[in-house]
């Protein structure tokens, strides 16, 4: 059932978008079973459970942190993490980077941008990330390959590919000058849209493994 899933979604991706299969509230033997199908990259949204699951699961898994990270938890995943979409605040990616170094690892790394109506959801202002990437620090530990976001839980489909172009127009507009190489953006409900606006990662959890409760 969830390779099956898993199949039908690539056939409608184009084979450069990246499938991030969430896993968050899955078992482990669920997980498993899209990793025998070939999937290697695994979304997680706290901590624990991200942690958890890497030490019970193959090494060669690709854990990406895809939600809100609190900056006393970075230590606990700098070690292996393969990505961290959710970076949604200067000191955040200042503390990635100091747990990063501790490492002795480049941790690759996502601005959020804040693209839907919903107030709740985390992340930059277009504004606001303009300011930081203009900034221009460099970072010994982390490497910014882009940008993440999410559009407005919405059936107005308008709206949504609205969000996703917008998202879109601004990482074409920075993505020589800062090397980027990932849009991390579409979920279960609007990944067509997403790929269809140029996003270069979707983030699907339902889809493969069925509702979360
Ligand atoms: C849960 C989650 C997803 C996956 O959502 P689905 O609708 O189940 O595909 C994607 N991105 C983030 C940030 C999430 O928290």
């Amino acid at each position: 059932m969830i390779a099956d899933n898993i199949q039908k979604i690539k056939k409608n991706l184009p084979k450069e978008v990246t499938l991030v299969a969430v896993s968050k509230t899955k078992s482990v033997n669920a997980i498993l079973e899209a990793y025998d199908a070939g999937q290697l990259d695994f979304g997680e949204n706290k901590v624990q459970e991200l942690s958890q699951k890497a030490l019970e699961l193959p090494k060669n898994i690709r854990w990406h942190m895809i939600g809100h990270l609190q900056r006393n938890k970075v230590k606990y995943i700098a070690p292996f993490v393969h990505l961290i979409h959710g970076v949604d605040s200067a000191r955040l990616l200042n503390e990635i980077n100091k747990q990063a170094v501790r490492n002795n690892r480049i941790i690759d790394v996502l601005i959020q941008i804040h693209i839907a109506e919903e107030s709740s959801k985390f992340g930059f202002s277009f504004q606001e990330a303009e300011t930081l990437l203009t900034q221009n620090e460099s970072y010994q530990g982390v490497r910014i390959a882009g940008l993440m976001g999410m559009a407005t839980f919405t059936n107005d489909e308008n709206q949504i590919q609205k969000e996703f172009n917008a998202l879109a127009d601004f990482y074409a507009t920075w993505k020589v000058k800062q090397s980027f190489s990932v849009l991390s953006m579409g979920m279960s409900n609007d990944f067509a849209l997403a790929v269809n606006a140029g996003s270069t990662m979707v983030r699907i959890g339902s889809l493969i493994f069925g509702s979360r409760n």
